[in-house]
């Protein structure tokens, strides 16, 4: 039966169609193809000291990293993947760089990728048949990773600097010679610190091949300025569907890394949202203390797992239309807070209860939304004046 329109307005839940590209199996994350884009990060410690390197893929792991990257710079970090890989709980990628003999070490140490950086790995070209062929029977992906910072030579006097295209001809060049034995069990990246120039890179990577793309602005510095440039590239991209597994690059620890893909994500409606607080600026008109009041309710639901919206509005202007679309709300004014649930409004408290009645509240829809299976994300605060 064909529906017919009630001339209702849709809500749009997605940007755009997610671009089509081959699927591959980093471990047990499916990446591209209709798999959920993952998010990843790297370890900063030493490789080599196995235990400490262990225990903060163990907190990645805990903030909802999916895959992990560490660095091999030496033999000694060569010796511990093999350790590393088996007790994991999620996937682990060796970082190679220089050193072509790591590639086929990472490899045999049942890595569940390798990261090669064509740019500067000796004579990289030449070692292409035997890494595919290694990389082939151990049924290891590898991505192509190449960076503004350590471009191609070749490509860097042909084109001067680190241009959109010369890092997506360096990408398409390794891949192709990749391509020659066979080998295409293959992930791209290609990073520059520049969002503009990141983004153009992507968009014509993405335009000329079907390979799944791990997405990253390199370098994009410490915490505020890093979330915001990675923020504002990977929305550009993943909002024309393209990006399969994303890499925020912080100089900051890297569970914050963690924090910030996954919100990136939720905001794209890309990953179910969690808890999500919705709050006002706060303005002249507040009634009251906006700020406090939002991180009183935050630091009360830290850690639900279920997607609650809950909203924290400070007056009468917006206060009681955003609660109302929250699971949860309060609009606040003249020492009150009116406490809206699922739209309705149960009660009004004085202004000293609001806190503890929201978390109240909160915990009752929560275990509610658990009953009803609904535990999959965490829950959504709205906090409005
Ligand atoms: S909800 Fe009220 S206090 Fe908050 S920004 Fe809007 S008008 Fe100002």
């Amino acid at each position: 039966m064909t529906a017919i329109s009630l001339g209702i307005p849709t809500v749009p839940t997605r940007l755009a169609e997610r671009r089509k590209s081959r699927q591959i199996q980093v471990g047990s994350v499916a990446v591209g193809g209709d798999a959920p884009v993952s998010v990843q990060s790297m370890t900063t410690t030493r490789t080599s000291d196995i235990g400490a390197t262990l225990q903060q893929i163990a907190e990645l792991t805990a903030s909802g990293c999916q895959i992990v990257r560490v660095a091999c710079p030496t033999q000694d970090d060569a010796d511990a993947l093999a350790t590393i890989a088996r007790k994991s709980s999620i996937p682990v990628i060796a970082d190679i760089h220089f050193q072509p003999k790591y590639v086929f070490a990472a490899i045999d140490a049942g890595c569940a990728a390798v990261r090669v950086n064509p740019g500067n790995i000796k004579q990289f070209d030449d070692k292409v048949k035997e890494i595919a062929k290694a990389a082939g029977d151990a049924g290891t992906p590898i991505r192509i990773g190449v960076n503004a910072g350590s471009l191609d030579a070749r490509l860097l006097k042909k084109y001067g600097k680190a241009t959109p295209e010369a890092l997506v001809e360096s990408a398409l060049w390794e891949a192709s010679l990749f391509e020659e034995h066979g080998f295409r069990d293959i992930k791209i990246s290609v990073k520059h610190n520049d969002p503009v120039v990141m983004v153009e890179a992507y968009r014509q990577l993405a335009a000329q091949s079907d390979y799944p793309l791990h997405l990253g602005v390199t370098e994009a510095g410490p915490a505020f300025q890093g979330t915001i440039k990675s923020a504002v590239a990977f929305g550009a991209l993943l909002s024309q569907g393209i990006g399969d597994t994303i890499r925020v690059s912080l100089s900051a620890p890297p569970v914050e890394e963690i924090k910030v893909g996954i919100q990136i994500l939720e905001s794209l409606n890309l990953r179910q949202r969690r808890l999500e607080i919705v709050s006002c600026p706060s303005c002249g008109r507040a009634q009251v203390d906006v700020y406090k009041l939002a991180e009183e309710v935050t630091a009360g639901l830290d850690g639900m797992t279920v997607p609650l919206r809950v909203a924290v509005m400070g007056c009468v202007v917006n206060g009681p239309g955003e609660a109302r679309e929250a699971d949860l709300g309060v609009a606040s004014g003249n020492g009150k807070g009116q406490i809206f649930v699922k739209g309705e409004v149960i009660k009004t408290v004085p202004e000293s209860k609001i806190v503890e009645t929201l978390i109240e509240e909160a915990l009752k829809i929560a275990e509610q939304m658990e009953k009803d299976g609904i535990a999959s994300g965490e829950p959504s605060v709205a906090i409005g004046v």
